[in-house]
């Protein structure tokens, strides 16, 4: 059903604007490909539109090549981060900077498909505040890595109560009322993929195929990747914290039944409980059960440090085409 409210305006073609928010880390060989391949999609939808680059602290020429797309093409616009901020930051910044009544985010390697982007605006245009996407892995993804994001999502939702299917990516529309409500959490560590469905709202999900990145190397290491998962869970689940009462019943249950046991065994037999051994192993493993713990109460204690000192989530250095740029909900709009 179409959203009336919404529909009218929206059919008007020339005042729609899409924008694309692509976040590139090192990205210098896609850019091109991906600036012609998006120049020729949204094209042929006659809307007005722009794609904002983040360049997300590249080290190589990302950025010039962003400068040199701009100066042929004043749609193609571009913020530079100060440094490495990471691809959640990146995408917030795209997205404060954003002018668009739509805001697509995609990646700069050329696996989200811009042959999807009329699709994503179709739905949008029928009513739907937010469009997602769903990665149907080709045969060449491992399986190692197909099975972990499932078990992540599967846990993720059992945890937090936010259902993330597994294959969601960060390519997604999203309306600009819903763009503006996300920038409006002020939260550290921001998930997308979690906030996107937590806020609700009218949605919609396309199904893709993903294509192989074009150019060079995956960007999320290992350790980015785990950090994004660990992130996830801790900025929207408190259950994790709860594993010590649990497992503090079950020792406690388990303690007092060797208490009796042992009690027993001293008063009617001659001998006592032996077990010099497994008393010994008994306690390192709770102790190691214990350290667990306390590192997990740890890890949230650290997400309330550095939520309650309140920096900035992201430095901007410079702009193409964007000269009010926005650092920030905190920071109003400065000129660099
Ligand atoms: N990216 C970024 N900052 C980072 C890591 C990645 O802006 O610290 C960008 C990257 O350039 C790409 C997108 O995020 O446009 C997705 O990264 P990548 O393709 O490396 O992830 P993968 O597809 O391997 O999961
Ligand atoms: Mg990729």
């Amino acid at each position: 059903m179409v959203d009336s409210r919404e529909a009218p305006q929206k059919d008007i073609k020339s005042a729609t604007r899409i924008s694309v928010i692509i976040p590139v880390y090192n990205e210098a060989g896609n850019l091109e490909r991906l600036t012609n391949e998006l120049a020729e999609v949204l094209g042929s939808l006659e809307v007005d539109w722009e794609v904002v680059f983040v360049d997300d602290g590249s080290s190589d020429n990302t950025w010039s090549i962003i400068k040199s797309l701009h100066d042929k093409d004043s749609r193609i616009r571009g913020l530079r981060l100060s440094r490495n901020f990471g691809h959640q930051y990146a995408l917030l910044a795209g997205l404060a900077n954003g002018t668009g009544d739509a805001l697509i985010t995609m990646d700069g390697d050329l696996q989200h498909p811009a042959a999807l982007i009329p699709e994503l605006v179709n739905e949008w245009r029928h009513g739907n505040m937010i469009v997602h996407t769903r990665r149907i892995d080709p045969p060449s993804v491992p399986f190692f890595k197909k099975l972990s994001s499932r078990l992540y999502y599967r846990i993720f939702s059992y945890l937090s109560g936010v259902k993330i299917e597994s294959g969601i990516a960060d390519f997604r529309l999203l309306d600009r009322k819903v763009a503006r409500d996300i920038l409006e959490f002020s939260e550290e560590g921001l998930f997308f993929r979690g906030i996107a469905q937590w806020v609700g709202y009218r949605s919609a999900t396309v199904p893709f195929t993903s294509n192989e990145r074009f150019s060079g190397r995956s960007k999320y290491s290992l350790k980015k990747m785990l950090k994004l998962a660990w992130n996830g869970i801790t900025s929207f689940s408190i259950v994790p914290l709860r594993l010590g009462i649990f497992l503090g019943f079950i020792t406690s249950l388990i303690a007092f039944a060797e208490i009796i046991y042992a009690v027993i065994i001293k008063i009617f037999t001659d001998s006592a409980v032996p077990g010099w051994a497994s008393a010994v192993s008994i306690l390192s493993f709770l102790f190691g059960v214990l350290f667990i713990l306390l590192g997990i109460v740890g890890e949230y204690i650290g997400r309330i440090l550095v939520e309650v000192r309140q920096r900035p989530r992201y430095l901007i250095a410079e702009q193409a085409g964007l000269q009010n740029f926005i650092r920030d909900k905190h920071s109003a709009a400065e000129k660099p």
